[in-house]
């Protein structure tokens, strides 16, 4: 996996040589412009042309990427799951949460994006549970990586805390929840939308199999 000062593994609690899954920084531009994501993508050795996407409204909607949709960017919706292989799902943050999951073995993967209004509407507790009406995907078999995001010194709603405990109430261990540890606001390679006063700029968060 590429460790550089534009893309920073986001890793699992057990190492999974099938993954690639990252986060982009501050050095690496706003991802939110298409020119942006397709360069930190290639640099990772991601297929640009398949990123797939949704449109983050702060909700609860899990979307499902089927053959068909590979390449969208799913409106109204917060988070991805697919079992496709070679499809890179990604959600766009600045002290939201994402939140990665991997299933090894019915091989499948999701993102969510958690900010504060999505993780009251337990959007991840809704993406586990969507994993398992999809794939059949039992919880205790899924693996869980929370990236980096506003930690609770920061900001006054615990993210972190909250999303960990909507997985360990899903049913995943505990010794399966991995969270870097890292402060958006604190950590200067990040964008941070209360540390930047409110600009547009997102780092991107990728998980592909
Ligand atoms: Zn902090």
């Amino acid at each position: 996996m590429i460790n550089s000062e534009q893309i920073i593994p986001v890793e699992f609690s057990e190492e999974f040589s099938s993954l690639n899954s990252f986060i982009s920084t501050k050095s690496s531009g706003n991802a939110m412009l298409p020119d942006c994501s397709k360069t930190i993508a290639l640099k990772a050795g991601v297929d640009h042309r398949r990123l797939t996407t949704c449109s983050q409204v702060h909700g609860n909607t899990i979307m499902t990427v089927t053959e068909e949709s590979i390449g969208n960017k799913f409106p109204a919706s917060d988070g991805l799951i697919t079992n496709l292989s070679n499809v890179p799902i990604a959600v766009f943050t600045a002290d939201c949460l994402s939140v990665f999951l991997f299933d090894p073995k019915i091989n499948a993967i999701g993102i969510v994006h958690a900010g504060r209004k999505g993780t009251q509407k337990q959007i991840t507790q809704k993406a586990i549970k969507e994993l398992n009406k999809q794939y059949n995907s039992i919880p205790e078999n899924i693996f869980a990586a929370i990236g980096p995001c506003i930690c609770a010194k920061c900001y006054e709603y615990d993210l972190i805390n909250e999303n960990r405990s909507q997985l360990l109430k899903s049913g995943i261990k505990a010794e399966n929840i991995k969270t870097t540890g890292l402060c958006s606001k604190e950590d200067g390679r990040f964008f941070s939308y209360r540390g930047d006063n409110g600009t547009g700029n997102r780092m991107i968060s990728i998980i592909v199999k």
